[in-house]
Parts: structure tokens; sequence; C-alpha cells
């Protein structure tokens, strides 16, 4: 090839140069990194909550200033929770077309809002974990002019 020697397009390295920079938070391991995330608490500290309300994040760890804010975690966390969810779901369907399982109205009612009730509390674990995740990874969302 003719190319020269210090060539280096944007697609050969990855993240590509300027867009993910390292932010040193997180400097725990994996494990602890996203069993706080899952807990709901700083990624970073373990202290101080992820959330402000149901699935609102704080924009800056109140107790260590991690920028939980800034963290992308988007379509990740609802994937990740309907993976988990739904295959415990596939096990009630199967026994239910095979025969072996029959709710009434009223447990059908309770199983459909125990449904709910998992996938909610699945979603916000998840959507912790995402954050662990990306603030260890130092994948910070592209602000612009910020
Ligand atoms: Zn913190």
């Amino acid at each position: 090839m003719n190319k020269p020697q210090d060539y280096q397009p944007d697609f050969e390295s990855w993240p590509p140069a300027g867009t993910h920079a390292k932010t040193g938070w997180a400097a725990d391991s994996w494990p602890a990194t996203i069993g706080r995330g899952i807990m709901g608490r700083c990624p970073n500290c373990g202290t101080a909550p992820i959330f402000d309300g149901y699935l609102k994040v704080h924009k800056r760890c109140l107790h260590c200033a991690a920028p939980l804010g800034d963290m992308p975690s988007d379509d990740a966390p609802p994937y990740i929770a309907m993976l988990i969810v739904l295959h415990v779901l596939a096990l009630f369907l199967v026994f239910f077309y095979r025969g072996d399982y029959h709710p009434g109205i009223l447990m059908a009612g309770v199983l459909l809002a125990m449904l709910a009730l998992v996938c909610m509390v699945a979603l916000r674990m998840a959507k912790g974990a995402v954050i662990g995740i990306m603030l260890k990874l130092g994948m910070k969302r592209e602000v612009p002019n910020g």
C-alpha cells in the first residue's frame, strides 16, 4: 500500500480520538462497580444514590461528584431488563402451553401485576449497572459546547 507511515484514520482506533475521554472514575473492580450500580448506589463511591426518583439520574454524585448524569445509558437498560424478565415469563408460557399450569383469572391478574413490578425493578437495576459500566469505561456523553 502507498499510505504514509503516520497515516491513522479515525476509524482504525477505538474509541475514535477525542470522542471518549477517560474519566478516571470508578477505579475499583468490575464486580464492585457493577454491583454498586445494581444496588442503586454511585458506582464510584458506593455511598450516595444514583437516582433522583425512579429513573432520573443525579447530574453529579452527591458524595463524590462523579458525573453520573453524563453517562449515556440510553436503550441498554430496557433491553437488559426485558432479556432477563422475559426469560422468566417464557417459563410460565411453556408450562401454560404444555397444559401443566392453568391460572384462574385472579391468579393471571396477580401474575401480570407481579410481571410489571419485576420489570420496573429490573429496569432500575439494569440502568444502575449500565451507568456503572459507562462510568468505568469513561464513555461520557458528548455535550455540544459544554
Ligand atoms: Zn459517588
